[in-house]
């Protein structure tokens, strides 16, 4: 059964926490395949109008191109009338009934999770998997009882002892994972190339450095 994970955001830019979080999670998960997919616009990030799609597509797919296992999706750029997860996660799930899917989440998407359309049904429809973030508290008390003991924390566990606890669970699971904890976000990029602090350079794979500058993003 082929094991694939997709991972949903504006990638605006992609980073070095989005492409840590793809490779650490192959291993960790013995994926097949890690998917990106961009969003045509962010659902809940109405304050700012994002980068065009295709500049953000094209970052993703700069930063992936050597990549085996790590693919962009264009699921959501091709249907920008359905914008919210639970449509795309439904599609795919339909799209492949074979394969185990998994849907990637950071922290902070998780302490929001409840403000998502049908967030109940997000968290049951695949396995999901929830990465720490610095200064995100990961809590349980806003989501169900039902949604809690699908729960399978794997924090401060080894790569051998979260195998294990995989390989065990057959149901469909929420696992939270600490296996990447980096402090980087795309909002503190974005700051630091307006502010013209070449700093911003080293949160990103040498291509999207290139691409932001050879197409003057953010400035
Ligand atoms: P922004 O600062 O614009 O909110 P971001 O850095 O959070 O951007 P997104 O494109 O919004 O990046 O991220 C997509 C998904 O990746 C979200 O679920 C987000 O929680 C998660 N994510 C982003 N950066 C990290 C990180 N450093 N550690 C864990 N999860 C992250």
């Amino acid at each position: 059964m082929k094991r694939i994970a997709f991972y949903g955001g504006s990638f605006d830019p992609p980073h070095i926490g989005h492409l840590t979080i793809a490779r650490k999670l192959i291993d960790l998960f013995a994926l097949d395949e890690f998917v990106f997919i961009p969003a045509f616009h962010a659902p809940h990030k109405k304050n700012r109008k994002p980068t065009s799609a295709f500049h953000r597509f094209a970052m993703l797919s700069a930063a992936t191109n050597k990549e085996q296992k790590i693919k962009v999706s264009t699921a959501e750029l091709d249907a920008p009338e359905k914008p919210f997860t639970i449509e795309t996660q439904t599609r795919l799930k339909n799209e492949m009934p074979d394969a185990q899917i998994f849907f990637v989440i950071g922290a902070d998407s998780w302490v929001e999770i409840t403000t998502w359309r049908e967030w109940k049904s997000v968290l049951m429809l695949t396995n999901i998997i929830v990465i720490t973030r610095p200064d995100y508290e990961i809590g349980f008390s806003h989501v169900t009882e039902e949604i809690k003991s699908r729960i399978a924390d794997l924090r401060n566990k080894g790569q051998e002892e979260s195998e294990d606890i995989r390989l065990k669970t057959k149901d469909q699971k929420i696992y939270i994972t600490d296996v990447v904890n980096l402090d980087v976000s795309a909002t503190e990029i974005r700051r630091r190339i307006r502010d013209d602090d070449g700093g911003w350079r080293k949160f990103v794979p040498g291509e999207v450095a290139n691409y932001i500058k050879k197409y003057e993003l953010y400035i």
